[in-house]
């Protein structure tokens, strides 16, 4: 597997230009076609201290179509660890796209019924003393450490970096890497994500910044979507040859454009929208609706 952090571009987008905004798109889904954006800046230091900890087994929770299951896969694939992902639900008939790559990967897959999931009960057969276990999604200081290195791929002139935002911890991690004079805008995936502001806040440093998540674009919630949001997907690509997933980028640039549109962001705002990647989870759609 060749991960490829060169081929990272920054791509300005000329879609939405009005009072003189600048958008550019830092394409972190061009590092890998499954194993993409955000997740590996994740999970690069629990991995650091598993292989100090001594661990031979990577373990951590997510659903079927989780991005962090596949990246989590890989990059053990990659650092010589084996994995284990304990996936919510019931052992289903087929295997997910995403789990079935997991599963090439070398992830055993433990099925663990909603409760016990919720409750986040290890099965019995994972020997502790060998595991080394991450939060769901990678929440956590060390995940958002990664995702800080996430803007040493672009230009420092932004005046605001918007992203999705899940867990928070990739937000997080933006939080502290901008300077004071910049703003993070997170775009919430979640419906009712009453706890999107305090997990971003526990995660940060002691320095003030400037932040706020906007909760109005999650399109029905997590995984949800609408025609409107396909649609706008499919153009988006027409127009700027960039390819966005329907659970994070697609509602990111959307929310973004709509912003943009209602005058959210001052004249002469420099923008960067964070591909955070994401677009193995497109093939849960099914062929047709996506042009890409
Ligand atoms: C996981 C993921 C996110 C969310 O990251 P958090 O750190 O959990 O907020 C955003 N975009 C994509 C494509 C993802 O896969």
């Amino acid at each position: 597997m060749q991960l490829s952090f060169e081929s990272i571009t920054e791509d300005p987008v000329h879609l939405f230009e009005k009072n003189n905004i600048r958008v550019s798109v830092l394409r972190l889904d061009r590092i890998h076609p499954v194993i993409s954006g955000n997740k590996w800046f994740k999970l690069k230091y629990y991995l650091e201290d598993a292989r100090q900890q001594h661990k031979k087994k990577i373990v951590t929770f997510g659903g079927a179509w989780s991005n962090h299951i596949v990246a989590t896969a890989a990059a053990c694939a990659c650092e010589g660890f084996s994995s284990a992902g304990i996936i919510r639900g019931e052992t289903p008939a087929v295997l997910s796209a995403s789990l079935l790559k997991a599963q090439e990967y070398g992830m055993e897959l433990h099925f663990t019924n909603r409760t016990d999931y919720g409750e986040k009960i290890i099965p019995a057969v994972l020997d502790h003393e060998q595991c080394y276990f991450i939060n769901e999604g990678g929440y956590g200081k060390k995940g958002a450490k990664g995702a800080a290195g996430i803007l040493d791929y672009c230009q420092p002139g932004f005046t605001h970096c918007c992203c999705a935002v899940g867990t928070g911890t990739m937000m997080a991690g933006l939080v502290n890497a901008v300077l004071p004079e910049q703003k993070v805008i997170g775009i919430s995936v979640l419906k009712n994500n009453l706890e999107g502001e305090k997990q971003v806040q526990q995660l940060l440093n002691e320095e003030k910044k400037d932040w706020q998540i906007v909760h109005d674009y999650h399109f029905g919630g997590y995984a949800k979507y609408t025609d409107v949001l396909i649609q706008f997907m499919n153009e988006f690509f027409s127009s700027t040859n960039i390819p966005s997933d329907f659970v994070y980028t697609g509602k990111l640039f959307f929310a973004v454009s709509d912003m943009i549109r209602d005058g959210f962001f001052p004249p002469g705002s420099n923008l960067l929208l964070v591909h955070s990647g994401g677009l193995q989870g497109n093939s849960s759609l099914g062929k047709g609706k996506l042009i890409y």
